[in-house]
């Protein structure tokens, strides 16, 4: 028995860490449950025969956030994690030939943007001073807040920055304002694809990714992305924080107005002040909680898209593999009515691939290559006819043809020692994502701010959630500030809970 108030956290995604170790250095007594035999999420990390993959997240962009993170904590970052910036960010390779290094180089954006555009690089600085405003204003007046009403949300004082931001406007369409050639529209908007987002679809304000890409830096920990989730579950651990992992969460037990308890597959029941739901949002209301009515709402939502992955281990380097690729091809627009609405792979399919052993050697065994291919694809549709294993097929072809032909990577598909396949299944099943979308919950308008689900049930007042898929979104950095942002609230609300809170046990495993 303690007399520190209490916290189960469901889940050790980055969310689920990051708010579990925020809890315990403000006194909480904070027990995470995780059904892994590891922390980390989708941000985890697969290591076979010397070859070691990144599972998801490859950029690690924003990192004032994450510094901030580990200051809140009292540490320093610098001390946990040995980052390396990229640049070039990425070589982009358009179908017809054209490619593109997205660089800070300024001068050599100038000469690759009027080679391609004679008004292309005023266009360019103009769309990065836009992406600044945009990014600036939405972590200090959107994502980087809480909003405990719908009028803190549609206020007065909101109501001109939702104009300012172009929350209502379509990225596609706005980045038409800044340039002509369809290619570079298509160079400036496809980083909408890490949030599992059409850029049809996405408001302008995102043009704050390629601000925070090419001001802020792309960078990369050595060790892996998986070393961010070491470095904070380290931070954790040393705030008291007790993991306990292989310990899936079967049911959230509620009262009227609280959740009592939880209970984990092997029938144990856990009990406490709070509980922070950080599996994915969606799957908590389906399968955890008992109103399907809600889940019910939840499901009828937007989702962001799903991928097919390729974690190749190869006996060969090929060093004209930058560390990241980008492959854009067939009609864009197109591309991304077949992923979003027809729920399927492009005929056409873009693709991304990551060679980490560019950048950190000891990712791959020495003289050979560990790639990492991500093909975005239609999330799950059960109305919808998918055969993923001939669609597995027909991206992996694409992904050789293209790879052998602009790259030169001629017997790559001789080099492959092994291939781990995960698919919009293995999102659903493994990582308990809702229609196996990668990214969670959608950001179109009605599902961003106080319009997406929010960190607080409505009902049971001791049920917080952190992750992607409530406010403020989705990607590691998002995710760090939807710890800060479910913390504070906790912080917040806390003498509210404490009162209600009335001789109770404390952790009771029974
Ligand atoms: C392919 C891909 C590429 C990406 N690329 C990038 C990138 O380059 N940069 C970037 O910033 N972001 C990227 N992202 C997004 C980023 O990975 C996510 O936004 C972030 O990792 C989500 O973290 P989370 O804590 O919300 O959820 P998760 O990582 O999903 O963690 C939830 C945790 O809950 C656990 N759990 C689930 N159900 C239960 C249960 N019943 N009981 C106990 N535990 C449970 C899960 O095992 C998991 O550990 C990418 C994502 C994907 C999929």
């Amino acid at each position: 028995m303690t007399n520190k108030p209490t916290a189960i956290v469901i889940g050790a995604g980055i969310g689920g860490i990051a708010t579990a170790a925020r809890l315990a250095k403000n006194g909480y007594d904070v027990t995470v449950l995780e059904k892994e035999s590891t922390p980390g999420g989708r941000c985890n990390q697969i290591i076979r025969d010397g070859h070691r993959f990144d599972i998801g997240p490859t950029l690690f962009l924003m990192p004032e956030i994450w510094e901030e993170t580990f200051a809140s904590l009292g540490e320093k970052m610098s001390d946990h994690l040995d980052l390396k910036r990229i640049d070039p960010t990425y070589k982009v390779h358009f179908d017809d030939g054209l490619r593109l290094e997205l660089t800070s180089n300024i001068g050599d954006m100038q000469t690759q943007l009027e080679k391609v555009e004679k008004t292309a690089f005023t266009g360019f600085l103009n769309y990065i001073a836009e992406g600044s405003i945009h990014y600036k204003m939405s972590v200090e007046k959107f994502v980087g807040r809480n909003f405990y009403n719908i009028f803190e949300y549609f206020s007065l004082g909101n109501l001109p920055l939702l104009f300012q931001l172009k929350a209502l406007q379509k990225h596609f369409a706005n980045v038409g304002n800044y340039f002509k050639d369809e290619r570079l529209k298509a160079a400036f908007t496809f980083q909408n694809m890490y949030l599992g987002l059409s850029p049809y679809d996405a408001p302008a304000t995102y043009s704050l990714l390629q601000y925070t890409e090419l001001a802020e830096g792309v960078w990369y920990p050595l060790g892996g992305m998986y070393a961010g989730i070491q470095a904070l579950v380290k931070v954790a651990e040393k705030h008291g924080v007790k993991f306990l992992y292989g310990t899936p969460v079967r049911q959230i037990v509620v009262g009227k107005s609280k959740v009592d308890s939880v209970i984990t597959e092997d029938g144990r029941t856990y009990t406490s002040d709070i509980f922070v739901g950080n599996a994915d949002l969606p799957y908590i209301y389906k399968e955890l909680l008992p109103n399907k009515v809600e889940a019910k709402k939840l499901e009828d939502k937007l989702y962001t898209c799903s991928t097919i992955m390729f974690y190749w281990g190869v006996d060969k380097e090929y060093k004209q593999i930058a560390h990241h690729n980008v492959f854009l091809g067939g009609d864009y627009k197109a591309s991304f009515n077949q992923i979003f609405n027809d729920h399927t792979l492009p005929d056409v399919p873009s693709f991304y691939v990551h060679a980490p052993a560019r950048t950190d050697k000891a990712a791959a065994p020495e003289g050979q290559e560990t790639l990492y291919v991500l093909v975005p694809v239609g999330h799950l549709d059960a109305r919808t006819e998918q055969d993923w294993d001939a669609l597995i097929d027909r991206a992996r072809e694409t992904v050789f043809n293209r790879l052998a032909k602009e790259m030169g990577a001629t017997d790559l598909r001789e080099h492959i020692k092994f291939e781990i396949v995960y698919q919009p299944k293995v999102w659903k099943e493994r990582f308990n994502l809702e229609k196996g979308s990668a990214f969670g919950l959608s950001h179109n308008f009605m599902q961003v701010g106080y319009l997406r689900p929010q960190n607080r049930h409505k009902q049971y007042k001791n049920l917080y959630f952190a992750g992607a898929s409530t406010h403020p979104g989705t990607g590691l950095p998002i995710v760090l500030l939807s710890a800060r942002l479910t913390t504070e609230r906790i912080l917040k609300e806390k003498s509210t809970i404490a009162v209600q809170k009335v001789n109770k046990p404390a952790l009771n495993p029974a």
